[in-house]
């Protein structure tokens, strides 16, 4: 087996981050607070082009934000892509409100209009959507706002997977009343860990970092009206990020070429497509994906072991929450059915994850490591 490993996609650190760190240490702004969070945020609502945001420790912590600042409680019904990762939807529950799954569109992968249009029907009452920008393919966005401002109900936008992808001109992240980001490890830019949430209304982000902050109210003493967290950023982590920020567009061109080396690559194996772009958008290619017809013998276990004897990284697509034994309570929607129904069929969401797997897409990858795993897969293929 080789030595050296092949990642998904891991951390890709340039230089500034440390003079940002330096600056940090020297001024002892050793803090959940400081001039690299303030400067972080600025220059995070100038890039996204949105009027503001709050640092946070996590893309998790600032789903939760975003539930809490729209007032999400106790039994409210929160509409939400199922294809994604759990974080997506676990802030759901730990507001003890009741998630229901919508299923996929073959077109992006992502929230399926059709499916969210008979959620309203059977759940009327709901009282948020979130999407999914999944892999950094944005999600279809008019559709979906049109559904979501005729029933008045607000958009919450996860993109923790596609900070610098575009629909129509204007950043992911930035659509719904309230967006967040992630900056996770294997983001498309890191500080180690962290997020942010962004929105159009000053009130939204001062109140997520009011209870991010431990709500303290403004009192000499420690007084406090509300429950409150530890989800600040810390200044060292933000520094971290106002290096990355610096290369984001350079690290979304090499996503963007891995993926078109790995289609070019596959174009004469007619079993192999991948993961769908929308024309009306610009994804950052966080991730390539490929799904395998239906019928085909190779099975995406059969890629992902290939890969793994050579120490290349590979991955299942995310298992859809609907499917998760955590979630099985909760309603899954189709276009057509119902999980509660007890006719949901074979859903989209489920076909894509049987039949798809995630290619290493890590930016540091050499031509040679690229050559590699085409020959691996094609070779899967008897090519
Ligand atoms: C990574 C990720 C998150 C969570 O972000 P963290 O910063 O890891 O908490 C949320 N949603 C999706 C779709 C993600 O991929």
């Amino acid at each position: 087996m080789a030595d050296k490993r092949i990642y998904l996609s891991s951390p890709t650190m340039h230089g500034e981050e440390q003079q940002f760190i330096k600056e940090a240490f020297d001024t002892n702004w050793v803090a959940p607070l400081g001039p690299n969070v303030n400067a972080f945020e600025q220059e995070m609502a100038d890039y996204a082009g949105i009027a503001h945001a709050s640092a946070l420790s996590a893309g998790t912590a600032a789903i939760h934000l975003a539930l809490k600042t729209l007032g999400i409680g106790e039994g409210d019904v929160v509409l939400v892509s199922s294809l994604t990762f759990s974080a997506t939807c676990n802030p759901i529950v730990y507001e003890k409100a009741t998630p229901v799954f919508i299923d996929s569109e073959r077109d992006t992968w992502n929230m399926d209009p059709a499916a969210l249009e008979r959620a309203f029907e059977k759940y009327p009452d709901a009282k948020a959507v979130i999407v999914v920008h999944l892999y950094g393919t944005p999600a279809k966005l008019d559709e979906i706002m049109e559904i979501c401002n005729r029933h008045q109900v607000p958009l919450i936008e996860d993109a923790a997977e596609s900070l610098s992808s575009t629909y129509k001109g204007k950043h992911t992240g930035t659509f719904g009343r309230v967006g967040i980001y992630s900056f996770n490890g294997n983001k498309i830019i890191t500080t180690s860990g962290g997020g942010m949430l962004v929105s159009e209304d000053e009130e939204i982000t001062k109140k997520a970092t009011f209870l991010a902050t431990q709500a303290r109210d403004p009192a000499r003493h420690y007084q406090h009206s509300h429950i409150g967290y530890n989800y600040r950023m810390s200044n060292i982590t933000a520094g971290i990020g106002r290096g990355q920020l610096l290369h984001l567009e350079e690290h979304k061109a090499l996503k963007k070429a891995i993926y078109s080396q790995y289609k070019k690559a596959f174009v004469d194996i007619l079993e192999i497509t991948l993961n769908p772009m929308n024309p009306d958008g610009d994804a950052n290619c966080w991730l390539s994906c490929m799904t395998i017809a239906k019928g085909c013998s190779v099975t995406p276990d059969m890629i992902m072991d290939a890969l793994e004897k050579e120490n290349i990284e590979s991955r299942p697509i995310w298992k859809p929450m609907h499917l998760q034994p955590v979630f099985e309570g909760y309603d899954f929607i189709t276009a057509t059915g119902s999980k509660l129904d007890g006719q949901d069929g074979e859903s989209v969401s489920q076909d894509i994850f049987g039949r798809g797997l995630c290619l290493p897409s890590d930016i540091k990858n050499t031509p040679e490591d690229m050559e590699q795993i085409i020959r691996i897969v094609r070779k899967c293929f008897g090519r």
